[in-house]
């Protein structure tokens, strides 16, 4: 593999087009941005907070953490940006990804438990109220349908 180097940018927000082999950081560090590296030319937007990505820079660059894992792309490039430079990965199994993705899970859940908070509301985990009692109402009309 080519021996590819990212230089990094602060930005107010991540610019609509993004130049290659650029690490765009935002000023309040909540985002990171970059061009995949394989040069496919997609974005990789990465969140930056405790449970995400971090960025730190030293003095040969920046570097991100953890690694780009870019499954969701045909070029499913999985590499690191250590000190501004690309350090490539081997590629990863499905099955290793999504044992990943599992510990990704558990290890967020495991923060905010630290935190003694709630993660943020995920539809998905937490029904409304009102769509179960609509449930209950559905259930009883059916009963009262089959005895009637
Ligand atoms: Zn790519």
């Amino acid at each position: 593999m080519t021996h590819l180097r990212f230089r990094h940018e602060i930005v107010d927000s991540i610019p609509e087009t993004l130049q290659s082999n650029t690490l765009y950081v935002t000023a309040d560090r909540d985002v990171a941005g970059h061009l995949c590296a394989c040069g496919c030319g997609r974005e990789v937007i990465t969140p930056l907070s405790p449970t995400d990505w971090s960025v730190s820079f030293g003095r040969q660059g920046a570097s991100l953490s953890p690694s780009i894992g870019n499954w969701a792309f045909p070029c499913r490039s999985h590499y690191f940006i250590r000190g501004g430079a690309v350090v490539w990965a081997h590629n990863m199994s499905d099955k290793a990804i999504a044992h990943g993705r599992r510990l990704d899970k558990a290890r967020k859940q495991n923060y905010y438990d630290k935190l003694g908070g709630v993660p943020p509301a995920h539809p998905e985990l937490t029904p409304p109220v009102a769509s179960h009692t609509l449930l209950d109402k559905l259930f009883g009309l059916c009963k009262r349908l089959l005895t009637w």
